[in-house]
């Protein structure tokens, strides 16, 4: 009795992956195991389909051969009366069901719905056909339930292969190209790389977004937006000078001030500016703090002013700006997989997975976050600093104190923008902690480093 019991529990096994793959797939094609995120208007369609929620992240199994699909294939589990029936579902390039195949079945009745006979009603279907029972296929008498799974999950994979990839020639492509391109440009005083499923026009126009927004924010040159608002004092801003100085405000308020943009005249005192360090007298510091302060900048519709001695400073959030800008014009050129890598920010477009820096060996790592469609920062103390008699000075300074900021080595963050995570990173390194609502990691110059259970998840620590 007891080994029946185990037996039936067990359930029935009637396909392995390898052989349920080998369904829908012939000896030589490309096949790829597809991280996809669903994004909102594809998923609510989804879910439309399928009659309840459905998970944003999915895995598509999809076969090319020279510069087409040959089919896609999902591997769905449904729970039947209260335990999962596990099968696979092949759709052609058109978006029609090849075939439905079961591959495990945990209940021991309703097993008949793993037959071909019961199955083959499924073969030729269109997601215009809804699939409903009674009208669209006869279910197996005794096995409703199971029948029902089989209906529920393949309304689901023909949705999603129809509102992701074939309302999406975008997606199509992606799937298409073997290899990403990568280029670089050197651009804000550092290199900038982008990787891309895509075209080399596309990646192109992306690095002149970021010499754009280059253009209106650069303090190292005279003919910036920002040269000109910091010489006539009162400007109507163009549109990227007003993102910035609004945007920045925003961050200011947020960060109870950790984050200023008005921390030019210290970043100058100091000698951060232009490499020429040195520690500053109080009386000094005194007098440079006195033109800081994020408060004193108005904004009036597109007209900013700022009073006389007050200098903004764009490092802190001009690489998530001008990375931010690259990813749109990415997106909007169709591209649907790409990585703008600033050095201290990126931004994903689809799923990346980076390496993050030991910021007390730089040469080593960390370990690596997966991010999907999410952006990245570090600051770090070991970015730009110097020491004298004994003391190190990183580049990041308290705009409460005037001095930089002791006793953090590096923080990261992930946010949904770049502008966010480069901002955020800077505010978290000021601030010695997370902000709320930030995914991150913190290493303190002594003492553990500190996580969000959010970045635990996407992260995978080295082997030492
Ligand atoms: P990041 O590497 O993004 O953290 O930016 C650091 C740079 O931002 C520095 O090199 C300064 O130019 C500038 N900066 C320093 N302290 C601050 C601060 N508290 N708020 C905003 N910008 C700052
Ligand atoms: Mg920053």
């Amino acid at each position: 009795m007891t080994v029946l019991m185990l037996l039936l529990a067990l359930g029935e096994e009637y396909l392995t992956k390898d052989e349920a793959v080998r369904l829908f797939f012939k000896n030589g094609e490309r096949v790829v195991e597809h991280a996809i995120r669903l994004d909102d208007a594809a998923r609510r369609l989804v879910e439309k389909a399928y009659g309840s929620s459905v998970a944003p992240d999915q895995t598509v199994i999809v076969g090319t051969k020279e510069d087409r699909v040959v089919a896609y294939a999902m591997i769905v589990s449904e729970i039947t009366k209260t335990l999962p029936m596990t099968f696979i579902v092949g759709v052609d390039p058109a978006g029609t069901v090849i075939e439905v195949a079961v591959m495990r079945h945990e209940e021991h009745i309703g097993t008949d719905c793993a037959k071909r006979r019961f199955l083959r009603q499924f073969d030729g279907k269109r997601p215009t056909d809804r699939l409903r029972m009674g009208t669209s296929y006869q279910p197996v008498s005794g096995a409703t339930l199971s029948c029902n799974a089989v209906a529920r999950g393949t309304r689901k994979v023909l949705a999603i292969i129809q509102h992701h990839f074939l309302d999406r020639p975008d997606h199509v492509k992606a799937l298409l190209q073997e290899e990403p391109i990568r280029r670089q440009r050197y651009i804000m005083g550092s290199i900038c790389t982008i990787t891309a499923y895509g075209d080399r026009a596309a990646v192109e126009k992306a690095f002149d977004a970021i010499q754009s927004v280059d253009a209106a924010l650069s303090n190292y040159r005279d003919d910036s937006d920002l040269a000109r608002l910091h010489r006539d004092r009162s400007i109507q801003a163009k549109p990227e000078l007003l993102a910035f100085v609004s945007g920045s405000l925003a961050f200011s308020e947020r960060t109870e001030g950790a984050f200023d943009i008005t921390t030019g005249p210290l970043v100058r005192l100091w000698g951060f500016h232009d490499g020429k360090h040195r520690v500053p007298s109080d009386e000094e510091i005194a007098a440079a703090l006195a033109r800081v302060g994020w408060r004193k900048i108005r904004v009036e519709k597109d007209t900013v002013t700022l009073p006389e001695g007050v200098e903004l400073d764009p490092g802190a959030i001009g690489k998530g700006i001008g990375v931010d800008r690259a990813a749109e014009a990415l997106k909007n050129a169709g591209i649907a997989r790409a990585l703008v890598d600033f050095g201290s920010s990126a931004r994903a477009i689809g799923e990346w997975t980076l390496g993050i820096r030991d910021p007390f060996d730089t040469d080593r790592i960390l370990g690596h976050v997966t991010l999907r469609d999410e952006s990245i920062s570090t600051s770090g103390g070991y970015e730009k600093f110097f020491e004298q008699d004994g003391r190190r000075y990183a580049h990041i300074l308290n705009p409460q104190t005037g001095r930089p900021v002791e006793g953090v080595a590096s923080v990261s963050v992930i946010t949904p923008t770049a502008t966010e995570s480069d901002a955020l990173s800077t505010a978290a390194f000021v601030l010695q902690r997370i902000p709320d609502k930030v995914e991150g990691l913190l290493v303190p110059e002594k003492g553990e480093p500190v996580v969000t259970d959010g970045w635990k998840r996407r992260f995978r620590e080295e082997k030492k």
